[in-house]
Parts: structure tokens; sequence; C-alpha cells
């Protein structure tokens, strides 16, 4: 039996700096219709500012 977790994700293998727990995290919240809010009020930590691919840092 395998963990749904531990399937690739759709362009996993494009590495733009998101980390892979938050996408993990979105997909759960869209599983359940749940939306994030915009970051430009507040950064959610997704891991693009590790790699200077965020505008707002
Ligand atoms: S502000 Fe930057 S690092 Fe923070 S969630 Fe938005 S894109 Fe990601």
């Amino acid at each position: 039996m395998f963990e749904l977790a531990d399937i690739p994700l759709p362009f996993e293998y494009i590495d733009v700096g998101i980390r892979r727990d938050y996408l993990l995290k979105e997909r759960d919240k869209a599983y359940k219709a749940e939306a994030t809010v915009d970051c430009n009020n507040g950064c959610r930590a997704c891991g693009a500012n590790m790699i200077g691919r965020c505008e707002q840092f």
C-alpha cells in the first residue's frame, strides 16, 4: 500500500523553490475546497524566497 504523499506531484521536477510539504498542504486544502489567502499581505512560507524566486523578499 502506498501513501498519497509518496506519489510525485505534477511538475514537481521543476524546482521553483516551493517546498514539497507546502504543496502537499495546499493539495489537501484543495481537496477540502479551502482557499489560501494571497501572500501579498503576509508570507505563507512557501519556500520560494529561499532561492530568490519571490519578489516580496
Ligand atoms: S511571499 Fe514569497 S515566499 Fe512567501 S508565500 Fe508568497 S511567494 Fe512564497
